[in-house]
């Protein structure tokens, strides 16, 4: 059984359909899903963890592809770590799932891992180190 975690990004056309359900059935996999984001009118991204054959994983990814879907291996979490951050909100910026932002009334970074999809934008940004990949 091998085993693949992926940043799946749907287009918007494709938010409704069941795919998900079609990696199951049709390629016999373990789908589990660690986080999901939709946008109205834009794009889903999720973060799954597939489990199942080598081949059938393969076939899954191109299955994927083949429709539209963005594919990209993801094998690492992101921490938040308070005591490095300057408060200087260049992370804030560059996050579009809405994990880092500004309490203005405290002007403060709020960093909400459960909204992080790992798409490591803060982590290039940040020149304290105070965000970083943990695995
Ligand atoms: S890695 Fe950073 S920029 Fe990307 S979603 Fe997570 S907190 Fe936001
Ligand atoms: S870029 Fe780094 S130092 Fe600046 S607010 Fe974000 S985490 Fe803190």
């Amino acid at each position: 059984m091998a085993k693949r975690k992926l940043l799946l990004t749907f287009p918007n056309n494709l938010i409704d359909q069941p795919i998900t359900y079609h990696l199951v059935k049709d390629y016999d996999l373990e789908l589990n899903i660690l986080r999901a984001r939709v946008t109205p009118k834009e794009e889903g991204r999720l973060i799954v963890e597939l489990k199942g054959k080598k081949e059938k994983l393969k076939l899954g990814e191109e299955f994927l592809k083949g429709l539209g879907v963005k594919v990209e291996p993801l094998a690492l979490d992101v921490a938040f770590f308070e005591d490095r951050c300057t408060q200087c909100t260049a992370c804030s910026g560059v996050c579009r799932s809405g994990a880092i932002t500004v309490d203005r009334k405290k002007m403060k970074i709020v960093f909400e891992k459960d909204k992080c999809i790992a798409c490591e934008l803060c982590v290039t940004m940040c020149p304290f180190r105070a965000v970083e990949i943990t695995f």
